[in-house]
């Protein structure tokens, strides 16, 4: 019961910012560094970056950099503003690593945007930084969620979140993202959030009043689709970098956590595997592709500049690494590409019950380790396999899955002519929608055998080359158990019993 109020009484004061982040907090742990920051947010009060300011910063930096930078638009949002994109080129025509940087994908993380404005004015106009375009071309997209980012709400004008939408792409905005995304195919992809310090679960297992002790969480794809290497190069190179270099500075870090309850009992989740958050969606298309949480959501201009420094620092350190290591990212992305591995259609977390993290108590302004239940995603094993398709077949009359597949970014071709051939059928085992509402659908969780069949495919059935580089991300929305997947995520209906409209045609040599 006492625990119940407690809980009660910071949710009643979690909205404001002392319960986030009391000033004797700020004051020990995140206190401000002695640095000049000339962008718009620093100009004026407490209210941040509005769009039109960003834009007339963006054009006057454009402007006195011709050649080097130019602005052009990936789309529109719902609301029909037009989300502009920073492209900075260097000098020298080379061949380039393109770096894709990302902020504001929740409208309610202002301090992402300002970080990347602040990293556009010191790659433009530092000379320290120079160097860096000699091998790397940058493109910022400073606001991708405008709309919800003009009155600082996490979600789109149609009430959905970008960052559970990377799979699905239910939102004008992720369908923009994404096919930008895929034509400019950038090697490195780091998207920039902010965390909220307090969370309401945290006062069911401490009574001190705690907060989260970090300056910034790392979200690295422990999807095990994504090739191995791939995942040990951003892990070991650019996660391990980016962690010395704040260390460096007395910057805290951790990877990522996010809490939930099972069965009334908070478990923390450390790291992430699902397609529909930027992280493992851009590692699946064969990006060195980390997303990260900086402190910021709900603590106004609170050690703000502390905040910028700790994203420039990091986003310095990401190119640094990238420099450094060009012809190894390139080669481990191209090889990436031609992945052929069995593919892992379900997985499972690794739970353990003595995960040790710390907080800041704020009832005595310490720092105190908790031992806590977590789930490890970074240590995932795989539940359900199945062999790599050289094909999959998608009947005619499904327009919408290959419509998804082709936003997505995934080749979809169709058949000029009627083949009967022998392929694996899935027939529906199982079948359930959850009870809750997940933005705006029921998921499906459906469970399928598989059995070799001869059929009859008419000429127009789509069909899907595995052997493309985007064979993973059609393997991950197209087996019909995978999390965030076309079934799960309801693209396509189906019910028990049936036959799926998505066959595997197999290796034949196999
Ligand atoms: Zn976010």
């Amino acid at each position: 019961m006492i625990k119940y109020l407690f809980a009660l009484l910071i949710l009643v004061q979690a909205g404001t910012v002392w319960a986030q982040q009391p000033a004797k907090v700020a004051k020990k742990y995140f206190a401000d560094p002695e640095i000049d920051i000339q962008t718009p947010w620093f100009q004026k009060g407490n209210k941040f970056t509005t769009y039109d300011e960003m834009m007339t910063y963006i054009n006057k930096l454009v402007a006195q950099h011709p050649g080097i930078a130019t602005l052009s638009y990936i789309g529109k949002t719902q609301k029909g503003v037009e989300i502009p994109a920073v492209r900075i080129v260097g000098k020298t025509r080379n061949t380039k690593l393109r770096v894709l940087f990302l902020g504001r994908v929740h409208g309610d993380e202002p301090g992402s945007t300002e970080a990347m404005l602040y990293t556009l004015d010191r790659l433009l106009n530092d000379p320290n930084m120079t160097y860096l375009l000699e091998r790397l071309e940058i493109t910022i997209i400073p606001m991708v969620n405008i709309d919800g980012g003009s009155h600082l709400e996490r979600v789109t004008a149609n009430t959905l979140d970008l960052n559970r939408d990377q799979s699905k792409l239910a939102t004008p905005e992720a369908v923009a993202l994404r096919g930008f995304y895929n034509r400019y195919a950038p090697q490195v992809v780091i998207d920039f959030h902010e965390f909220q310090p307090l969370r309401a679960d945290y006062t069911l297992i401490s009574s001190d009043n705690i907060t989260n002790s970090f300056d910034a969480m790392f979200l690295y794809s422990g999807n095990l689709n994504v090739p191995q290497e791939l995942r040990d190069l951003t892990s070991r190179k650019f996660v391990g970098n980016a962690r010395k270099a704040l260390d460096a500075k007395q910057l805290r870090h951790h990877d990522y956590f996010t809490t939930t309850k099972k069965f009334g009992e908070v478990v923390f989740n450390v790291g992430g595997i699902n397609p529909r958050s930027t992280a493992n969606a851009f590692s699946l298309g064969n990006s060195v592709a980390i997303l990260m949480e900086l402190r910021g959501v709900k603590i106004g201009k609170t050690s703000l500049k502390r905040r910028i420094v700790t994203a420039f620092t990091l986003a310095e350190s990401y190119l640094k690494t990238a420099y450094e290591n060009c012809d190894e990212v390139m080669r481990v992305t191209e090889q990436a590409a031609r992945n052929r591995q069995d593919i892992v259609v379900t997985s499972k977390a690794k739970s353990v019950d003595d995960y040790v993290l710390p907080f800041i108590s704020m009832n005595t302004n310490e720092m105190i380790d908790l031992t806590v239940n977590a789930s490890l995603s970074l240590e995932s094993t795989p539940t359900l396999t199945r062999k790599r398709p050289e094909t999959y077949y998608i009947s005619a009359s499904h327009t919408e899955i290959a419509r998804k597949l082709r936003e997505l970014g995934v080749t979809v071709e169709t058949l000029g002519q009627p083949e009967t051939i022998n392929v694996e059928a899935y027939t529906v085992d199982s079948y359930k929608a959850e009870y809750t509402l997940f933005e705006k659908f029921y998921p499906v969780k459906v469970k399928t055998t598989v059995d070799t069949k001869q059929v009859s495919f008419p000429a127009g059935t789509f069909v899907v080359p595995m052997n493309q580089r985007n064979g993973n991300v059609a393997a991950s929305v197209l087996e019909p158990e995978a999390a965030n997947g076309f079934i799960n995520y309801r693209v396509y209906e189906t019910e028990a019993g049936a036959e799926l409209p998505v066959y595997r045609k197999m290796n034949s040599d196999k």
